[in-house]
């Protein structure tokens, strides 16, 4: 049975892949830091249907965490066949505006988490001459986003790190791609008024938002791919931002 970590794993896109891999029948590690509650109620709500899953509580943008996770996961399932790097903040505001404090917990925890996590995975995977990376990057990351500079920066870094790491990692047998979500119905897009949404829905043209299964359908498909590495996939309803 395949072994897959899925960070930010409590809410939203991270919930949306935990639940459709756990139910077709890989063995899912959901991690969450601050969602306690959600994360239980995801692991209640699998257990009904007789599936388990392990929740574990690590903030990615912190390496001892990081470590521990990984050793609890490798102590247990010995391997980690899939990682799936989705945990994620947003950060907006004009560019002028932006702290030094604001820019680096943007970075940590959307950037620094993937470069920190993969490389405590990845030794893992390149004793076992396989592996699997997905790494959710952002439209932001190769179509820029104004009042969203520190976010797109860190997405534009997930995309540098997918790109490099295909190359290197390829050898190993150790594919990495990059999913570019467009707008998806999430809490991360709460703050956005229905008007501001109906805008975007109008220049998207499949007229419509993205929802989190659209994501976790496209993941499943990644994982179970042979020849995709080095990708960034699109998934945007056709919107260009
Ligand atoms: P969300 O609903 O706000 O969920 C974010 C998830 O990330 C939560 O489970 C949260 O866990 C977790 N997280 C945040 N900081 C963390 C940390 N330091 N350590 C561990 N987990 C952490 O957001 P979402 O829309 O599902 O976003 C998921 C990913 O998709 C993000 O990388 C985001 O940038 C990307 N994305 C989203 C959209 C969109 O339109 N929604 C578009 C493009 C890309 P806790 O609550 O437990 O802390």
């Amino acid at each position: 049975m395949k072994i897959i970590l899925v960070t930010g794993a409590s809410r939203g896109i991270g919930r949306s892949i935990a639940k459709t891999l756990a139910r077709n029948n890989y063995k899912v590690i959901a991690n969450y830091n601050k969602s306690f509650e959600q994360a239980l109620d995801l692991q209640n709500e699998l257990k009904k249907e007789k599936i388990n899953i392990d929740i574990f509580k690590a903030d990615v943008s912190k390496r001892n965490e990081v470590k521990k996770m990984i050793n609890y996961i490798i102590n247990k399932y010995k391997k980690i066949d899939v990682l799936i790097n989705n945990a994620g903040i947003d950060q907006e505001g004009i560019f002028q505006d932006i702290s030094d404090d604001e820019w680096h917990n943007v970075i940590d925890v959307n950037l620094y988490s993937v470069f920190c996590t993969t490389q405590e995975v990845v030794k893992n995977m390149i004793s076992n001459k396989s592996g699997c990376i997905i790494n959710i990057s952002s439209i932001y990351g190769t179509q820029g986003g104004a009042c969203s500079v520190a976010y797109s920066a860190s997405k534009a870094g997930i995309d540098g790190i997918t790109k490099s790491l295909a190359k290197e990692l390829g050898p190993s047998n150790i594919r990495v791609n990059s999913i570019a979500p467009g707008f998806i119905n999430t809490d991360m897009n709460n703050y956005l008024s229905k008007e501001e949404v109906n805008k975007i829905i109008n220049e998207t043209p499949l007229q419509k938002i993205g929802k989190p299964e659209e994501i976790a359908k496209c993941i499943n498909w990644l994982i179970e791919d042979s020849f995709t590495t080095g990708q960034i996939i699109s998934i945007n309803g056709g919107w260009n931002t």
